[in-house]
């Protein structure tokens, strides 16, 4: 493919993403009838559980599993002495495009009339563990090394927010804080490293489309020594996705916050490690990684290879014909009833034919679709149809908890 031929094609590409996500009530403009405003969307019912499918595998994995991580969830406007001490108000800027230095930070105030604060909208999650380090070790007693999880809102007032919702001006953050003795940063470096890779892989996004880039001196951020990024083939372009950076005792020192090594029998301020990924970022990695078209019989079939345990609807259940009672019946009571229950995310579709259903719940990215048909009302079987394959197989009604069970392990 030439070089034009294939940016045209991304750009295509992009445009059949922010599309499908606008029809299928995954993300919309932010503000929309009002013209909208830069660098803002809202979440609709699939793109919100979406990303809590996120959220989740994320916590579970690096929470939930282990006993060296401790959650947190701190508040988004801090005390501003905070951003002072973090070194953001000195140096959390960008240039303007005449070259001027420009501070990202959202300011807001604090307080009313004469008593009225200066105060900021967090640019990122990791102070509000910092901050809490003191709290944390008190209430716990953890072990060198061990780590601190945060996810929540960041803030940054970006210049040129663009690409859908690569760059947006309120995002979310999922991050670590993990503190390591200093002579251990480059072990645990390495090790976090394999961790987030990993991670990727649990989710479903295409590793094959995953870059490291060791970041340069100059780019580095104020706070860094070290610092991996992971980059993503996204259409626009091989950008950031997520990073890994060795914080090294720059926060805690600056906050004046100590820790007492006793096994070691010393006073000490941990080095640090930070991984840290973007919620956004991955739903568009993850968008990109799971947007499949096929041609067959000369139609094209759009649709979201999602990991069934990602996915905003893990299954959809239809009667075959929406104006026979006795199918609508057995389908709400004896299917979709108890998977609901179950599950949670299942969805009732009986809207249009069902092939329509079918390209509907394609795009959704739903792994299966279960259908109660006549022959269903006498041997209490359903067909289940896989996304992916096309492929049907009649599963009896008391099996069906089990097999979805199985498919989001
Ligand atoms: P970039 O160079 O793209 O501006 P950054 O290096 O400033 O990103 P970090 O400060 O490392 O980003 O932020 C951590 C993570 O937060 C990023 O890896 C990314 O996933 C996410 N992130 C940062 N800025 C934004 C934004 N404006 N919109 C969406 N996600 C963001």
């Amino acid at each position: 493919m030439s070089k034009e031929n294939k940016k045209e094609k991304d750009g295509e590409l992009m445009g059949k993403i922010v599309s499908l996500c606008k029809r299928r009530g995954f993300i919309f403009p932010g503000s929309e009838i009002y013209g909208g405003l830069a660098g803002t969307y809202d979440w609709g019912h699939f793109g919100v559980a979406l990303k809590n499918n996120i959220k989740q595998s994320w916590w579970k994995k690096f929470v939930d599993s282990r006993r060296d991580m401790y959650g947190i969830d701190a508040t988004i406007i801090m005390n501003p002495k905070v951003w002072e001490v973090s070194g953001h108000v000195a140096g959390f800027s960008d240039s303007t495009e005449d070259g001027k230095q420009f501070n990202v930070m959202f300011k807001t105030q604090v307080g009313a009339g004469e008593e009225a604060t200066t105060a900021y909208l967090r640019p990122e999650t990791a102070q509000g563990m910092f901050v809490n380090f003191k709290n944390t070790v008190d209430a716990f007693h953890p072990k060198l090394p061990f780590g601190m999880a945060q996810i929540g809102k960041a803030f940054r007032n970006e210049i040129a927010p663009r690409d859908f919702i690569f760059r947006v001006r309120e995002f979310e953050q999922m991050e670590i804080e993990y503190f390591v003795r200093k002579d251990d940063w480059e072990k645990y470096f390495e090790y976090w490293r394999s961790e987030m890779l990993e991670w990727m892989e649990e989710v479903g996004i295409d590793t094959s489309k995953v870059h490291e880039l060791e970041v340069g001196e100059k780019d580095r951020a104020h706070y860094s020594s070290r610092t991996v990024d992971f980059e993503f083939d996204y259409p626009f372009g091989r950008k950031e996705l997520f990073g890994l950076a060795y914080r090294t005792d720059f926060d805690l020192k600056n906050h004046q916050l100590e820790y007492i090594d006793e096994e070691k029998g010393e006073k000490t301020v941990p080095h640090v490690i930070e991984p840290t990924f973007g919620v956004e970022r991955t739903v568009l990695s993850l968008l990109v990684s799971a947007y499949t078209e096929e041609e067959k019989d000369g139609e094209v079939r759009e649709y979201l290879k999602l990991k069934p345990n990602i996915a905003p609807v893990i299954c959809a259940v239809s009667p075959l014909l929406k104006n026979k009672p006795e199918l609508v019946e057995y389908a709400n009571v004896k299917v979709f009833t108890p998977l609901k229950e179950e599950f949670g995310r299942v969805m009732w579709d009986d809207n249009g034919n069902i092939g329509k259903r079918y390209r509907r719940q394609d795009e959704i990215g739903t792994p299966f679709c279960i259908v109660v048909d006549f022959d269903t009302l006498t041997d209490d079987m359903v067909t289940v149809r896989d996304r992916d394959t096309g492929e049907q197989e009649r599963i009896k009604v008391s099996d069906l908890k089990n097999y979805i069970k199985e498919k989001i392990q």
